[in-house]
C-alpha cells in the first residue's frame, strides 16, 4: 500500500487500548498498548496478519497519538507502562524519534515489544526504551528466514536496558535452531530473562508445543542460561485483548 504522510509527524496504528500485560515476566501489569501497523516479517502463526494484509490501520498524527494515550492515563490508569507493539514498531524509528521522548517527558515508563530483527533500529531509540521484550525467531517456528545474525546484534545492544528475550516455540520448531539462540544468549550474557511461550491454540495452549519445550528445550537453555521459564499468552486465556 502507498504510504504519503511525514513518516516523522504520523504513524500507522492499528488500535490503542488499555488491558493487562498478557505474555512474559511483566504478566499482569496493566498498560496502555499502542498497536502499529506494519512489521518486516511473516510469522505463520502471526495474531496480525490479516490485518496488516489488509492495511487495517490509521494515520495517526503524532499530537493526536499523544492525546489518545493521555486519555487512557486518566480514564483507565494509572498504568505500569506504555507497550509499543505491533506489527514491528522499530519499523516506524522516524517516528519513534520523535514519539518516545516525549511518552518519557509525560513520565511514561515505555515497553517496547519487538521481534529483535532490526538492530540499526534499536540503535536510534534505545535511549527512550525502558523495557525491551525481545522476541527471537526460529526459522522452524515462523516459516520465514532465519535472523540469528540480527538477533545476536540487537540483544548486544538492548543489554544495556531491562531486556528479556522470548521464543515462541510451535510443534515445527527445530532442537538445532534452538540450540543456536540459546548460544547467542549465553554469549552475550547468561543472566537475561529467557521465556519459552508455547503456540496458543483455540483450546489455549498447543500441547505439543508445551511438550517440545518440558522435554528437550527447557533443559537444553537451562544448561547455560541462569533464569528460564515457561510463560504461554494469558490474555487469550483470560479473554482479555
Ligand atoms: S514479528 Fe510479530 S507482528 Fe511481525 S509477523 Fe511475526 S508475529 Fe506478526
Amino acid at each position: 500500500m502507498k504510504t504519503s504522510f511525514d513518516k516523522n509527524l504520523s504513524t500507522e496504528i492499528s488500535e490503542i487500548f488499555s488491558s493487562l500485560q498478557g505474555e512474559g515476566p511483566y504478566l499482569g501489569v496493566k498498560q496502555i498498548f499502542v498497536r502499529f501497523g506494519r512489521c518486516n516479517m511473516h510469522c505463520g502463526y502471526c495474531d496480525e496478519l490479516e490485518r496488516m494484509k489488509e492495511g487495517a490501520f490509521t494515520v495517526y498524527p503524532l499530537e493526536k497519538l499523544l492525546g489518545e494515550v493521555d486519555g487512557l492515563e486518566l480514564e483507565r490508569g494509572p498504568h505500569q507502562a506504555v507497550s509499543l507493539t505491533g506489527g514491528e514498531p522499530l519499523f516506524y524509528t522516524k517516528f519513534l524519534k520523535n514519539f518516545l521522548p516525549k511518552l518519557k517527558e509525560k513520565g511514561f515508563t515505555t515497553y517496547l515489544e519487538t521481534n529483535g530483527t532490526l538492530p540499526k533500529e534499536l540503535a536510534q531509540v534505545i535511549k527512550w526504551c525502558d523495557i525491551i521484550a525481545m522476541d527471537m525467531k526460529p526459522a522452524s517456528s515462523t516459516g520465514d528466514r532465519p535472523f540469528e545474525k540480527e538477533h545476536e546484534a540487537f540483544l548486544k545492544t538492548a543489554i544495556q536496558k531491562d531486556v528479556f528475550v522470548k521464543v515462541v516455540v510451535t510443534p515445527e520448531t527445530k532442537v538445532d535452531q534452538m540450540q543456536r539462540i540459546v548460544q547467542i544468549v549465553k554469549n552475550i550474557n547468561p543472566k537475561i530473562p529467557f521465556i519459552f511461550q508455547p503456540l496458543s491454540d483455540p483450546l489455549g495452549i498447543s500441547v505439543q508445543s508445551l511438550k517440545l519445550i518440558e522435554q528437550e528445550f527447557f533443559s537444553l537453555a537451562k544448561e547455560f542460561l541462569h533464569d528460564v521459564r515457561v510463560i504461554p499468552q494469558m490474555h487469550k486465556i483470560w479473554g482479555v485483548r
